[in-house]
């Protein structure tokens, strides 16, 4: 077997290859639109492409791709293969800079929110020349943003392309203003820790809920859980680690730096954590992650399963976007530097995140929200739906002294002065241990947790780069006219401390004693579900600051909204039909054939023994007729509750009454049938169990 080293990246048309395979002008006029967004060149596209067709066909690929990412949540590819005819009979193949630069997917089929009418059913891909090209099966993909033909973004990576673009932008005055004049760019850098179950595949062919939805919407508590948190960081089993070092091959050809893997708190949950990169190949890359998960598990006979809540009662799946703001001169701003001049420039993004986390709480609540994540979101087991920030009692008590000028007591040096004193060094583990604020500052980034496990990074990073991006410009604006730059600076930290330190909670998040004082006492927002956040993206406020930015235009903004919403509605309505569909084809026959068994058990027992009271007979079969009585019922309910959305008027309704009524019926309907499990015999109940679901792969 090869070392690492050797087939790293070996699927990815990376810096090495580019190298390699161009000639040095080509090359360079390349990094000039890489790395400073210069235009290309089509002669230059024409190079390129041929040397990446040659290079993919080397490498056994007949087809390529653009690969994008629309609001589907999942990546898109339509293949074309290389080949075209030549007069002999034969083929050669034959690859374009036309056709790497821009492509054509017919996308009538993909959500818009009505951002393009079906008549103007063409989009356009164009290239991301930021993020390398690879080979995925026999397929050279390149990834691509998605628009429409009047440019409006169809996709998750256009976007957030803008709002690294808006970040950087701000990023850059507030460092001119510190007198850096080397630094080129400021770029996000992200790492997201990736959680995901792993079932038995031919127990999940079993399950029809968790083939159409993603995850079970019956079964009764299995006779052990999580509760012996012997799983957490337990010994990793044979079967899941083949699928691990399997899986870690896969994404290290693929370029990716899968890095960290364990077993997480559930039973059958583990995690998956890369080294961090720039956030649009990070993006690009925990897109892959996931899929490559779903591929790899599938050689394993076991399902990856991403959906943040598979199981009602144990943990479900979030991810961690780990993200701080690097310079192209190697420097993390948000990491307390060495000489009082970096600590006060540090203090500045710091509190600019703060006050950015602070002001725009509801795009970064909206920007997680999904059907499946508002399961996790205040089920004591993820951060609350409520936004605040972690900064660590260390930290925390020097912006108490900045406030209140008052001395810092371990500083030797008396007051904290910003410019003046040097910042106590941050011991990574005093700042590291709280896991249960949605926004923690961990040492030298932030760690956003409110993520589910299935969503895109894209969306929570956008609302981030663009909430910071937008808080620098107001730190800009006030210290660019200063006469004295340092007493303003102290006077813009001063201030944002004082107006935003309601939004920074160093306590224990899941308390509920915490949601109070957070919503009455400290006026923050809590939205608990998707249709209660998702219309504040129309907010003015956040309509005008995110196109004042220009990563998002109002019909873009509109466009997501009805996107979202109808996500929600649609994930809900599928999970309810197949409900409906369980309950009477296989629930309710279940318990009729055992209630059957049982009755004749005791119908035989009486010719055998006269006068047989048989009590458990038949107390049995009345407690599970009740239960079938009462499915029936509940299943008809359910039905008609989904049936009467069809007449409501817009998708914010829908959302609302699927909120207030179906899910309210959902869950009538789940109880009974849970009852029901555990009391027929396990040879009759149609599918496989929580037990065997969860203990089932060794
Ligand atoms: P933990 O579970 O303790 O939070 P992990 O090792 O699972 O830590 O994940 C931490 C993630 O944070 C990794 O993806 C790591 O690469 C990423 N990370 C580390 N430093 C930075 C940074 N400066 N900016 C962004 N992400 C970072
Ligand atoms: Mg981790």
């Amino acid at each position: 077997m090869a070392a690492v080293p050797e087939y790293f990246g070996s699927r990815v048309f990376d810096d090495r290859e580019m190298k390699a395979n161009l000639s040095a002008g080509v090359y360079k006029s390349l990094h000039r639109t890489i790395d400073q967004g210069a235009k290309l060149d089509i002669g230059v596209a024409n190079a390129v492409a041929n040397a990446m067709k040659d290079w993919a066909v080397a490498h056994g690929a007949t087809h390529f791709t653009h690969w994008f990412q629309p609001l589907t949540g999942v990546t898109a590819e339509k293949h074309d293969s290389f080949i075209s005819p030549s007069p002999d009979g034969g083929v050669i193949m034959e690859f374009s800079g036309k056709e790497l630069i821009q492509g054509e997917p017919d996308a009538s089929s993909f959500p818009s929110g009505g951002l393009r009418a079906t008549f103007e059913a063409r989009g356009y891909t164009a290239w991301d020349p930021t993020s390398y090209a690879f080979i995925k099966d026999r397929t050279l993909c390149i990834p691509t943003a998605f628009c429409g033909y009047n440019g409006e973004a169809l996709d998750k990576k256009t976007p957030l392309l803008r709002s690294m673009e808006a970040l950087n932008r701000q990023a850059l005055r507030i460092l001119r203003l510190f007198g850096n004049q080397d630094v080129k760019r400021v770029i996000p850098c992200v790492g997201p820790e990736q959680e995901y179950f792993l079932v038995d595949a031919g127990m999940y062919e079993r399950r029809r809920d968790l083939r159409f939805t993603g995850r079970t919407l019956f079964g009764a508590r299995p006779p052990k859980g999580q509760e012996m948190d012997d799983h957490y960081f337990g010994a990793i089993k044979p079967r899941v680690a083949a699928f691990m070092e399997d899986l870690n091959d896969e994404l290290w050809k693929l370029g990716i730096l899968a890095k960290t893997q364990h077993n997480e708190v559930a039973p059958a949950q583990h995690e998956l954590a890369p080294i961090y990169a720039t956030n649009n190949i990070a993006t690009d890359h925990n897109q892959l992650t996931m899929e490559m998960m779903q591929k790899v598990a599938a050689r394993h006979g076991l399902v990856c399963l991403l959906h943040e809540k598979p199981f009602a009662g144990v943990n479900g799946s979030g991810k961690h976007n780990n993200w701080s703001l690097a310079t192209d001169t190697g420097i993390n701003l948000l990491s307390p530097g060495e000489t009082p001049y970096e600590n006060a420039q540090f203090l500045l993004f710091l509190c600019a995140v703060i006050q950015a986390v602070d002001d725009y709480q509801d795009l970064l609540r909206i920007a997680v929200a999904s059907a499946g994540n508002d399961h996790r979101l205040g089920a004591n087991e993820a951060p609350p739906a409520v936004v605040s920030i972690f900064l660590g009692d260390e930290l925390a008590a020097i912006l108490g002294c900045i406030e209140y000028d008052a001395p810092y007591t371990s500083i030797d040096t008396g007051k904290v002065r910003l410019g003046v004193d040097v910042l106590p060094k941050f011991r990574r583990d005093t700042t590291d241990r709280n896991r249960t604020s949605p926004f923690a500052f961990t040492g030298n980034k932030f760690e956003f947790r409110m993520l589910g496990s299935a969503n895109s990074i894209a969306c929570a990073n956008i609302m981030l780069n663009t909430a910071v991006a937008e808080s620098l410009r107001v730190c800009a604006d006030r210290l660019e006219g200063a006469e004295d730059f340092e007493a303003a600076l102290q006077d813009v930290i001063r201030q944002i401390i004082q107006d935003h330190k309601g939004i920074i909670f160093n306590g224990n998040g899941y308390d509920d004693a915490w949601i109070r004082e957070a919503t009455e006492k400290r006026g923050l927002l809590n939205y608990p579900t998707t249709p209660d956040c998702v219309p504040h993206l129309l907010d003015e406020k956040n309509v005008s600051m995110l196109t004042a930015h220009k990563v998002y235009s109002r019909a873009e903004l509109v466009s997501r909204y009805e996107v979202t919403l109808e996500n929600y509605c649609k994930t809900i309505r599928i999970e309810a039909n197949t409900m409906v569909d369980m309950a009477r084809t296989e629930i309710i026959p279940a318990i009729q054939a055992f209630l059957l068994d049982t009755a004749s058990a005791a119908a035989a027992k009486k010719a055998l023994l006269p006068g047989c009271p048989c009590a458990y007979e038949t107390g049995l079969v009345s407690q599970l007729s009740g239960l079938a009585d009462q499915i029936s019922l509940r299943a008809a309910q359910l039905e008609q509750a989904v049936l009467g959305l069809d007449g409501l008027e817009d998708i914010g309704k829908e959302s609302q009454v699927i909120r207030d009524e179906v899910l309210d019926k959902m869950n009538q309907l789940r109880q009974p049938c849970d009852e029901a499990e555990t009391l027929t015999a396990r040879k009759y109940w149609p599918f496989p169990t929580y037990g065997d679901l969860l203990f089932g792969v060794r």
